[in-house]
């Protein structure tokens, strides 16, 4: 009886840990800009890609400039508007 108690303790507080990792979807170290921070990236470029400065298309990315593997934040003060070409020629360097 105790140990079957235990074990259920156990498990819930499993699953307690298993939850927490959901917070980082609201922190900076998320892979994605959202959309506020897009909007604002669209503003700070005034429509134009940061690299090529054609008119951004519908689907244009928002990059990390110091990426995000390498640590870089998603921050607007880490990020650029790119039309998709610079973008994907940027990953692939
Ligand atoms: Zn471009």
């Amino acid at each position: 009886m105790n140990d079957s108690l235990s074990d259920l303790a156990l498990r819930v507080l499993h699953n307690r840990t298993q939850v927490q990792p959901v917070d980082e979807s609201l922190s900076v170290s998320r892979r994605f800009f959202n959309d506020g921070e897009r909007a604002v990236l669209y503003e700070i470029a005034e429509g134009l890609c940061t690299e090529c400065g054609v008119a951004l298309p519908d689907g244009w990315h928002a990059d990390h400039l110091i990426p995000h593997v390498r640590g870089g934040l998603t921050l607007i003060d880490n990020g650029q508007a790119l039309c998709p070409p610079c973008n994907l020629r940027k990953g692939a360097r």
